[in-house]
């Protein structure tokens, strides 16, 4: 099954798989820890973490057990973590990234991202600091050359912040890619072309408009309920959300829903048997309104 899964080449010279599990906002005792588990017995070999998730740990000891017990090999894994906002400061970098691999209980990370471009005080998003992340990017820069990270790349960057980093004095290693939201009603196409032009790929987050945290709000748009998608999903016999990953992958994009129930993880997966014909990618276009399910203290001009 895992073959299925297409895989797209980064600048770094290695493969990352265009589907991918997230793995935020799941807090109960072995939930994500078994999701894990069940993904990779259903061909999922990416998985998307972050120190701030606090699904690490959980993570690490799926992925030791299944290693354990010889139904995968470390080296057909791809872990993407994150550095945490409090640890921007070029010197905390390095700690930071330790922390992340002593808690996956691993050696390298597959891509590690900077979080967010805005350095914080503590823990919370809401004291920024004057920490520039230039000076991050070229502390992480040092993770490569030390073997703890294979790839690096940053996440919710905006073309502006990615320009600065490219422009860099000296830059040893491109970002590889960038994470940011991307929904039937946020498409970021400039972002995701100019990212294509400049070597850099893209992941997509929260691609159905994260549901479970977002749609008991009165005013969250449910983009699973999106009429456009629905017909779709029935002419195809998909899913919504089966519909919206497919719309997704043959954008070129990489993308990590998140579930930890075993019939949407095996769902999700089932999505390289059909093709959107190119009527439907444009009425998918048509649907783009610029909604963001994930909204952060600093004025979106900041954020991709
Ligand atoms: P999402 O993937 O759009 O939505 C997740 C929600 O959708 C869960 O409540 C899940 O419930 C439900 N779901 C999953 N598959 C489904 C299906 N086939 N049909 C119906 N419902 C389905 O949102 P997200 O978790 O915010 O984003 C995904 C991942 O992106 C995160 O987990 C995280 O790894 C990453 N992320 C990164 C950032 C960043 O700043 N870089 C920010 C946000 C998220 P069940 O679990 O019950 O199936």
């Amino acid at each position: 099954m895992a073959d299925k899964v297409p895989s797209t080449r980064l600048n770094s010279g290695y493969d990352m798989p265009m589907l991918g599990l997230g793995t935020y906002n799941s807090f109960k005792p072995n939930e994500m820890g078994d999701a894990v588990k069940a993904a990779v017995q259903m061909g999922y070999r990416h998985f998307d973490t972050a120190w701030r998730y606090t699904t690490e740990p959980e993570i690490g000891a799926a992925v030791k057990e299944l290693i354990q017990e010889g139904k995968i090999k470390r080296e057909e894994l791809f872990i993407v973590t994150k550095l945490w906002v409090q640890f921007h400061e070029p010197d905390q970098v390095e700690p930071a990234c330790q922390k992340s691999l002593e808690a996956l209980g691993m050696d390298y990370i597959d891509l590690y991202l900077i979080h967010f471009p805005v350095a914080c005080e503590d823990l919370e998003i809401t004291k920024p600091t004057s920490t520039d992340y230039v000076d991050t990017w070229r502390a992480m820069e040092k993770l490569v050359d030390k073997g703890l990270v294979r790839s690096i790349g940053v996440s919710n960057f905006n073309q502006q912040q990615l320009e600065r980093i490219l422009k860099l004095d000296g830059i040893k290693y491109k970002p590889a890619n960038n994470q940011v939201e991307i929904s039937p009603y946020l498409h970021q196409e400039n972002l995701v072309q100019y990212s294509f032009k400049n070597g850099i790929s893209t992941t997509g987050y929260s691609p159905f408009g994260a549901p479970g945290q977002n749609y008991e709000r009165n005013d969250a748009p449910k983009i699973l309920e999106d009429p456009t998608i629905v017909e779709m999903g029935r002419k195809y016999k998909k899913s919504s959300a089966q519909v919206i990953l497919r719309w997704g992958i043959q954008r070129g994009l990489v993308l990590i829903p998140k579930s930890t129930n075993p019939s949407r993880l095996a769902q999700n997966m089932d999505i390289f048997d059909f093709t959107l014909s190119e009527d439907d990618m444009k009425a998918m276009q048509a649907l783009d309104r610029g909604y963001r399910s994930n909204v952060h203290f600093f004025t979106m001009s900041q954020l991709a």
